[in-house]
């Protein structure tokens, strides 16, 4: 992050010292706007936040893009400067890609932040309308290559790719917007690396690919995660009808634990898994899980993480998370080791997770996350699961897990629950 940001300065120095500007005015103005910005996001958003925060500045440097674009074409063609076929299949390029960035980004923002309906919005014949909508934008976009000199024509398609940016989000539900929004990343890297091309620019052009691929390759690596195809996530609608097949036969109550059984329970195990989710997270709860461990470990007990590559709100959020409180990176396990560990286990504590622990993947075929791979945690001899109350998880789904005669339900904030078992398990 500091090699970018230094990389950015210098380029930003290096663009101020241009001959051919005319007035600082508006670029200092634009400075200070974005700096001021970008610093109440970086102090003022949680960590918890991030997947929004990131759409918000995809949307933004999406924007910045196409308005780039738009700026050319129009100095182009005031001036009355024949556009290069080259100049305008670039330019073009970025427009759309730009234009459809910046909606899809917001609607992602909206949805990721609660401000409109994270489920899926559907209807019927929706994927025919948006493919029709898509294959007339980029109709527009050829034909302009060839005669680009049609006003009305390049802001139709600018516009049509504002639309299909809404549109190709719409269907889509929150538990699948981590793909989206890296598949959205990938795009604004493109439009970057474009507008690199149309100003002959080569930081915009190198910095614009690398955003471009890296995102692409990191959303097949999340599509793999969770065992899903990219043209699935796109044009599935994760979590409209199967939501309620997949919700309809919970069977079983929900068995409540009291906090000194499970202080009891842990500290004469041999063997304790801790799978940390998106909970451990919110309530900051990373050292009070430590010191559990701490006090467990001093008593002889085996402890040992499952870390789920989606927990919690971006990649690699639990790793960040327990590194700050110190936990040896060698107690954490990826799901392909830890899962063969669950049968020998003598409690599995699930520490404010919900999906990444839903057996519903594995076992019910019509779930909407069936095939996501999981943490087999109800494979242990017990499972202790520490969340506040019965809400759900991202995907808004209900967990059988819950009602399972093997699981306990432990209520209650994780930060402040761990803190008290730590004393149970000293007295126990
Ligand atoms: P989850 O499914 O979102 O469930 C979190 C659970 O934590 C909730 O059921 C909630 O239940 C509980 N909780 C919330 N605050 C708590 C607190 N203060 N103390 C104790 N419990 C608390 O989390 P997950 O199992 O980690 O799964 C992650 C989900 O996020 C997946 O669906 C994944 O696809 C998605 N996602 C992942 C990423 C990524 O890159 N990692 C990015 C975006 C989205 P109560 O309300 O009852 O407490």
């Amino acid at each position: 992050m500091h090699l970018a940001e230094i990389g950015m300065l210098m380029a930003i120095i290096g663009t101020l010292l241009h001959h051919e500007i005319v007035t600082y005015t508006w670029i200092i103005t634009g400075l200070a706007i974005g700096s001021l910005v970008g610093l109440a996001m970086g102090l003022w958003v949680p960590m918890t936040a991030m997947p929004q925060r990131t759409a918000l500045s995809h949307a933004f440097g999406a924007f910045a893009a196409a308005l780039v674009g738009i700026s050319e074409f129009y100095k182009h063609e005031v001036s009355g400067v024949h556009i290069e076929r080259i100049t305008m299949s670039a330019l073009g390029f970025e427009v759309m890609l730009g234009a459809l960035t910046t909606t899809g980004s917001l609607l992602a923002f909206a949805k990721l932040q609660g401000m409109v309906r994270g489920t899926p919005m559907t209807y019927k014949g929706q994927n025919i309308f948006n493919m029709t909508l898509l294959a007339i934008t980029v109709g527009l976009f050829i034909y302009l290559i060839f005669v680009p000199d049609s006003m009305p024509l390049f802001f139709t398609m600018a516009g049509l790719a504002f639309i299909f940016g809404f549109l190709l989000v719409m269907p889509i539900g929150s538990a699948d917007m981590p793909v989206v929004m890296s598949l959205l990343n990938s795009y604004a890297g493109l439009a970057s690396a474009a507008t690199g091309f149309v100003l002959s620019n080569n930081v915009l052009i190198i910095a614009g690919t690398l955003d471009g691929f890296s995102g692409f390759i990191l959303s097949i690596l999340m599509c793999r995660a969770m065992n899903r195809s990219i043209t699935n996530v796109l044009f599935g609608a994760f979590g409209s009808a199967a939501t309620a097949a997949g919700e309809a036969d919970q069977q079983g109550t929900m068995r409540e634990v009291g906090l000194e059984d499970v202080g009891v329970q842990l500290a004469y195990a041999n063997k304790v898994i801790f799978v940390p989710g998106y909970g451990l997270a919110t309530a900051q709860a990373q050292h009070a899980v430590r010191e559990l461990a701490d006090a467990l470990e001093k008593r002889g007990v085996t402890v040992k993480y499952g870390i789920h590559p989606v927990a919690g709100r971006m990649p690699g959020h639990m790793n960040v998370l327990l590194a700050e409180a110190n936990v040896p990176y060698s107690s954490l396990y990826e799901l392909e080791q830890i899962n063969p560990e669950f049968p020998s286990t003598d409690v599995a504590m699930v520490i404010g997770a919900n999906d990444v622990v839903n057996p519903d993947a594995r076992d019910n075929p019509s779930s909407p996350i069936a095939g996501m791979p999981i943490l087999e945690v109800d494979r242990s001899k017990s499972v202790v699961v520490l969340k506040r109350g019965q809400g759900k998880g991202f995907s808004g789904l209900e967990n059988p897990l819950f009602f399972k005669p093997v699981t306990g339900m432990l209520y209650g904030d994780a930060k402040d629950t761990l803190t008290r078992l730590v004393q149970a398990v000293q007295h126990a």
